[in-house]
């Protein structure tokens, strides 16, 4: 029987080192090393500017990551969409498609962020296709560092206003995109991230069974989920089950 493999999301790590780089690299150092497979479904950092960055917490995650002795995957969220194969590189990851079709310990699943889910914000819809285009993230790459990590600070400013107004309807999963994307990928399981609502719910989509895995974010209250052969389970990061009081069920 293989080993389970881990999913985390929305560790939203800043450029300096601190409490949460620390609990991410214990966490290297403890569940990870006895994992079949991590996944990393996006937003491992607060925000992106480019490979060539070179700040102090990316760079130390990344000589761990690489001391991983298991495959790691990442998909890019909604803050770090400009990671791209050089950084990918020097942590030893593999830049995935969204979504990604993996085969876990328990069976097929499919994986991806998140903030394609949630279509009825169609504000963030927009902006998701405006940075996703190959000609938007040349020109955004092409100015001087300075430039980008001012640019990026202010999308995360207006990003945090707007999130402020508008309603946790708007913000959550859209259920019929949650059925689509289960009937595209033909899969029992899906894993996600990018809501902070931690939860695994269950559901029926076309008269099939199915199961949709929340991730918690790292900065509100951490933990992973841990697939085995008998299937998924939330932890926190010390093993324990994740505090039922604080999921979103
Ligand atoms: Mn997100």
């Amino acid at each position: 029987m293989s080993a389970p493999a881990l999913v985390i999301s929305d560790l939203h790590l800043d450029r300096e080192p601190g409490p949460l780089l620390e609990a991410t690299l214990a966490f290297l150092q403890g569940p990870a090393r006895s994992a079949s497979a991590l996944y990393i479904l996006g937003d491992l950092f607060e925000y992106w500017v480019g490979d060539d960055a070179g700040f102090t917490a990316a760079e130390q995650l990344a000589n761990a990551l690489k001391s991983l002795n298991i495959p790691v995957a990442f998909i890019h969220g909604n803050r770090d969409f400009l990671l791209g194969p050089d950084y990918a590189k020097r942590a030893g990851m593999q830049l995935a498609p969204e979504p990604l079709h993996a085969a876990l310990p328990c069976g097929p699943a499919v994986l991806l962020h998140g903030d394609s889910l949630c279509t009825d914000d169609t504000e963030h819809m927009a902006f998701r296709q405006q940075v996703r285009s190959g000609e938007w993230q040349r020109g955004f790459l092409s100015h001087p560092l300075e430039e980008r990590i001012r640019q990026a600070e202010a999308m995360r400013a207006a990003s945090r206003e707007s999130g402020r107004i508008k309603t946790d309807a708007i913000m959550d999963v859209n259920a019929n995109a949650v059925a689509d994307t289960f009937r595209d990928a033909d899969v029992p399981l899906m894993i996600h991230g990018h809501t902070h609502r931690p939860a695994i719910h269950d559901l029926t989509v076309d008269g099939q069974p199915r199961q949709r895995c929340v991730l918690p974010a790292w900065d509100e209250h951490p933990g992973y989920l841990e697939v085995a052969a008998t299937g998924p389970i939330l932890r926190e990061l010390d093993g324990s089950p994740y505090p039922a009081y604080l999921l979103h069920a």
